[in-house]
């Protein structure tokens, strides 16, 4: 175990713990602009730097591994001035587009920027305009506000495993897309959208039917309805309508989503969607009462299997149902109906 002190408060840590780990574990909270504890440190512009004594140079929490006797200050003067130079440099490649920038209010640089009462950039803009990327039908990349953090390229590579995004160019030149800035719509993407959860400004964003604001949004923590993976997410409700889905850290999903459970969420509030039984009667389909489609469910099925035998009726079930509701449906159609004719959508 190592023993130092941060902010006077004496921590005690196992070897190879970071700073920025030791102070999450002593309720010390050292901002981060690109931080993601699954993907590690990323990117040159983390804001997370610190003073440690007898040290000469700021360097990054959430780099630097703790040292026995460590004395560490998180938020001194002299940190203050460099994380506003920080965001300051990385301004003045990045749009000042709030008023119009649909990821306000979620947006990290935005905050830090407001934390920080940095309002200009400082240094010259090094980086040419760039066309948007939106070739792609979920979302689209605009390598305007991009700030090479690198997140994007680092999920797409080490947890979705598709190794679809790298940095095309060198230094101040370097942008996000596909090897050799090709169009993603032409590249190997999945569409998981997972660079756009991790993606801490507005430089990949989904492209939503809805207009709204983010702190307009209410998130409800639910699993996805798709399949049987069982992945956590919020969907952001706005008058009772879901206009995004953001990831949550479920023991099935760590955080990640595929493309059904992060974009394809139209359903819920579709105008078609079914919410009522309906029964056709004579030729026309009319709502009825849930009673009522049970009696006509129940004898169609007594009727067809008096008349033809239990194996003239066959059931597909659905991964979007439970386990439980699955296995029930095993047994009405073994047990109940007497066939074995029961499928299931899964072997499609
Ligand atoms: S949507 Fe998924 S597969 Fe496509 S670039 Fe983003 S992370 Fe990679
Ligand atoms: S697109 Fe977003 S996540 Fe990717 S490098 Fe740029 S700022 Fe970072
Ligand atoms: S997000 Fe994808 S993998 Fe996860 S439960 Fe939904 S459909 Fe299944």
């Amino acid at each position: 175990m190592i023993n130092l002190k941060i902010d006077g408060r004496d921590v005690c840590v196992p070897e190879g713990t970071t700073i920025l780990e030791a102070a999450e574990t002593a309720g010390i909270n050292i901002p981060t602009l690109t931080y993601d504890p699954r993907l590690g440190p990323c990117g040159d512009w983390d804001v997370c730097v610190v003073e440690v004594e007898g040290r000469l140079d700021f360097p990054k929490a959430s780099s630097t591994v703790v040292e026995e006797g460590m004395v560490v200050r998180t938020e001194t003067p002299a940190v203050v001035n460099v994380r506003k130079a920080i965001l300051g440099r990385i301004l003045a490649n990045h749009p000042l587009d709030c008023l119009t920038c649909p990821k306000s209010g979620a947006c990290k640089l935005q905050e830090l920027c407001f934390k920080y009462d940095v309002k200009e950039a400082t240094g010259v803009k090094t980086r040419e305009e760039r066309p948007i990327d939106d070739t792609n039908p979920f979302y689209y990349s605009d390598p305007n506000k991009c700030i090479s953090c690198g997140k994007c390229v680092e999920v797409c590579a080490k947890l979705q495993c598709a190794k679809v995004l790298s940095f095309v160019e060198k230094g101040p030149h370097k942008y996000v897309s596909p090897p050799f800035g090709t169009a993603i719509a032409q590249s190997e993407c999945v569409s998981c959208g997972n660079c756009v959860s991790v993606c801490p400004v507005g430089a990949l964003m989904p492209k939503s039917k809805e207009v709204f604001r983010y702190w307009e949004t209410e998130p409800v923590r639910t699993t996805c309805s798709y399949c049987g993976v069982g992945c956590q997410m919020d969907v952001l409700v706005k008058d009772n309508k879901i206009v995004d889905v953001r990831p949550a850290d479920g023991p099935a999903n760590g955080g990640l989503l595929c493309v059904k459970g992060k974009f394809a969420y139209g359903f819920v509030n579709h105008p078609d969607r079914l919410k009522k039984p309906l029964v056709r009667k004579n030729g026309k389909l009319e709502e009825v009462t849930w009673e009522e489609a049970f009696d006509v469910v129940v004898s169609k099925l007594k009727e067809t299997k008096e008349q033809y035998g239990p194996d003239s009726i066959a059931a597909f079930s659905s991964a979007r149902a439970l386990n439980e509701e699955n296995y029930l449906m095993a047994k009405l159609m073994r047990a109940v109906i007497g066939t074995n004719n029961i499928d299931h959508c899964a072997r499609l």
